[in-house]
């Protein structure tokens, strides 16, 4: 018997296998165990319900503050540094029209694709060459964050303005303007409503952005889900993560939380991640079980 007929006799013979076999398991579906940030922002229902709490508090302190004119944007002035000593000050609103500022990436929309990707073909690690190509071509991809959605068309219906504030590039705006568009988000136009890393000088830093977004707008709400999406001072690289965690909750501007700025959360990445040591998350609390335990 030949190669050939062997092999066409084997295919006569289970047909039926063949056509009925389930497709094959694909490996990647099951995924590795090891990220519970992902698994819980991403999928949980606590994850959700989550955001939309912080989405339902931001539009109620919005609208509410809408109706009464604040003098203030919840932007801070050039110099202020949320995290010192000094009282901070804010960019006075004139008769600017209103509006809240939004992050992109974790705060309006998910990057649930290239997260995947990430994880299955870079060590769970960031790649540049993919989040690059996730940006020209995501669109319709990137689901909206729970929440953001509904608040997003309930701050227009009050007259206030979202601009979002994201460090995708510059070079890739109509990337970010179809992507926000294709989750449901409504339009964000680049150099108007939507402001982009390269849009001045300053990079990844948004302050310059916030600066520019304040002289135009009364910004009356911020939302993001690092503290850089609030002022970059929290980004001072020689904070330790005990002194970045003091400064944002007990600084001078920590009584903005839930109050003008609101985080979503993000386990699964940012800033905090590289700073925090085991004995920051664990402690060295000499507890140990004894008590019923054998
Ligand atoms: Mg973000």
């Amino acid at each position: 018997m030949t190669l050939v007929s062997l092999l066409a006799g084997a295919c006569a013979s289970q047909p039926a296998i063949v056509a009925s076999a389930p497709p094959p398991a694909v490996a990647a579906e099951a995924g590795p165990q090891t990220h519970n940030g992902d698994y819980w922002l991403y999928a949980s229902a606590e994850g959700s319900v989550a955001t939309r709490q912080a989405y339902k508090a931001l539009v109620d302190y919005a609208v509410a503050a809408a109706k009464n004119r604040p003098q203030s944007s919840v932007i801070l002035e050039a110099g202020a540094n949320p995290t010192g000593s000094d009282p901070v000050s804010f960019v006075p609103c004139g008769n600017k029209p209103l509006a809240a500022v939004f992050d992109a990436d974790e705060t309006l929309i998910w990057n649930i694709p290239p997260r995947r990707d990430n994880v299955f073909h870079n060590d769970s690690k960031f790649d540049a060459k993919v989040w690059d190509a996730w940006e020209r071509t995501g669109a319709g991809h990137a689901p909206a964050i729970p929440g953001a959605a509904e608040a997003m068309a309930a701050l227009r219906a009050a007259g206030i303005t979202p601009i979002a504030n994201t460090n995708r590039t510059a070079a890739h705006a109509a990337g970010a303007e179809a992507t926000l568009k294709a989750a449901g988000l409504g339009d964000f136009v680049h150099g108007e409503t939507l402001f982009l890393s390269g849009d001045d000088t300053l990079k990844g830093n948004k302050d310059g952005r916030r600066a520019t977004i304040a002289s135009l707008y009364c910004v009356i709400a911020m939302a993001g889900d690092q503290l850089g999406d609030f002022s970059n001072a929290f980004n001072d690289a020689s904070l330790t993560a005990a002194q970045r965690r003091a400064a944002a909750t007990a600084g001078p501007a920590s009584a903005l939380w839930g109050r003008g700025w609101f985080l979503l959360p993000n386990p699964s990445y940012g800033p905090w991640d590289s700073k925090l040591k085991f004995d920051d998350v664990y402690g060295t609390d000499p507890w140990v079980p004894t008590e019923g335990v054998k």
